[in-house]
């Protein structure tokens, strides 16, 4: 597999008001041939550094994308820097002083001496005309100590290198990358540790090097990503699905999707598929379930709707929450949870019934009941079953991770 180094040259990008993208665009391109970027360096407009980050480049990358810094300014360095660290001069392309003149005297425009450099051409360079812009782009097959190098210069407006990209580079880097094609898939696991997914998946990831996997962890979920590349689609999504399912069925208790969907729809398509519907009565959580399950289209097909109860004079007068069983039990506890859920399901008809109650904090902690303590109950037409949750972090992290496993409940 070949190696891409993306380089962003502008100092603009070193600070806090303008990102690069352009080696976001340029790394979905480079990936759809089978190339890997492995790295991304931003740097200012320094004539050492870059100079410094070009001769690092080649010596770690088959290909190289240097975006940016072909302006005609005295800060445009990238093609001196290039022809530097390559050990090669620069010539002057007068096809492209022409043109430059030509679009100057068009627009009225009297050219200065600076702009010429725009047609400064790396000795070795094939030049790549640039129909949004003055900068053309460079293409270079070299090599370097020995191995072969592609080094790609690009102007760094998004439009001009995209379209650059898009009618001049992408065919010249299909002739020299061997066909690779990649499979792609995913697993999504929900309330687990991300050190206990990769505990338990890394013995079986590692086996497959050919497999490139990466661990994500977002709010109460954790991603597996697999990446594989073959000379066929078909090698590569065998690979895929083959690691794949060894990691979901290791994990098979918090897998809740193979194919990226979120909580919400599985939980949604499974209701579905089995005619339930679903009624919730939130606490804690202010309606953070019914809000999430509403959010789905189609959802009113399973979801009857729910109530936010959080004064206790509501659980009792919406939900029938016998009022001596808060005061015997505390309205944070498994009891008014599991009356909850049943009271929401008899009112409402559902089949199945949600109860949430618990402590986000800040305050609101007792002797025996801290903040991140929350009763979670489910209720159906066989019994009602609770869970006693302990979470740490702040409310919303609280209330967050208390609607994912009232959604994981739901998926079992
Ligand atoms: P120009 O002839 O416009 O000077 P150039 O090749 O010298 O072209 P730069 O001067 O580096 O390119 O960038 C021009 C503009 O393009 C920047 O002001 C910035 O808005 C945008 N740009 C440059 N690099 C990037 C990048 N990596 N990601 C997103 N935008 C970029
Ligand atoms: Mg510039």
């Amino acid at each position: 597999i070949m190696i891409a180094e993306i380089i962003a040259v502008g100092s603009e990008m070193l600070t806090p008001f303008r990102q690069d993208t352009n080696s976001l665009a340029l790394t979905a391109e480079l990936n759809k041939l089978g190339v890997s970027v492995a790295f991304k360096t931003i740097l200012g407009d320094s004539m050492e550094q870059l100079t410094d980050c070009a001769r690092i480049a080649l010596r770690r990358a088959d290909i190289i994308i240097f975006s940016g810094g072909l302006g005609p300014t005295e800060d445009d360095l990238t093609r001196e820097a290039v022809a530097s660290a390559l050990g090669v001069g620069l010539t002057r392309n007068e096809a492209v002083v022409e043109a430059l003149r030509a679009r100057f005297a068009k627009r009225g425009i009297t050219i200065q001496a600076i702009n010429f450099k725009q047609g400064d051409v790396i000795d070795g360079a094939e030049l790549l005309p640039n129909a949004n812009g003055t900068a053309p782009g460079q293409w270079i097959a070299t090599e370097y100590e020995g191995k072969p190098r592609y080094v790609v210069l690009l102007p760094g407006p998004p439009k001009e290198l995209t379209a650059l990209y898009a009618d001049q580079v992408k065919q010249r880097l299909q002739r020299v990358v061997p066909q690779q094609h990649i499979a792609i898939g995913q697993l999504r696991m929900a309330v687990v540790a991300e050190s206990e997914v990769d505990a338990r998946t890394a013995p079986i990831y590692m086996q497959f090097t050919d497999v490139q996997t990466t661990i994500l962890s977002t709010q109460g979920e954790i991603q597996l990503h697999f990446a594989c590349a073959k000379p066929t689609i078909e090698e590569a999504q065998a690979r895929v699905d083959e690691v794949l399912s060894l990691c979901e069925h290791e994990m098979m208790d918090f897998v809740f999707s193979a194919d990226g969907e979120s909580l919400e729809q599985v939980v949604l398509l499974m209701m579905g598929m089995r005619h339930l519907t679903l009624a919730t009565a939130e606490s804690c959580t202010g309606g953070l379930i019914a809000q999430r399950l509403t959010a789905i289209p189609g959802s009113s097909r399973s979801f009857l709707g729910g109530v936010v109860v959080y004064a206790d004079q509501l659980k009792t007068a919406l939900v029938d929450v016998p009022k001596p069983l808060i005061q015997q039990h505390g309205a944070v506890s498994e009891e008014v949870a599991r009356a909850l859920a049943e009271g929401i399901r008899t009112r409402t008809g559902a089949d199945l019934g949600i109860g949430v109650t618990g402590i986000a904090g800040p305050g609101g902690a007792t002797l025996n009941k801290p903040v991140g303590r929350v009763y979670l109950a489910l209720a159906d037409a066989n019994g009602t079953e609770t869970r006693e949750l302990n979470l740490t972090g702040d409310r919303e992290r609280v209330r967050w991770f208390t609607s994912q496993h009232a959604l994981s409940m739901l998926r079992h």
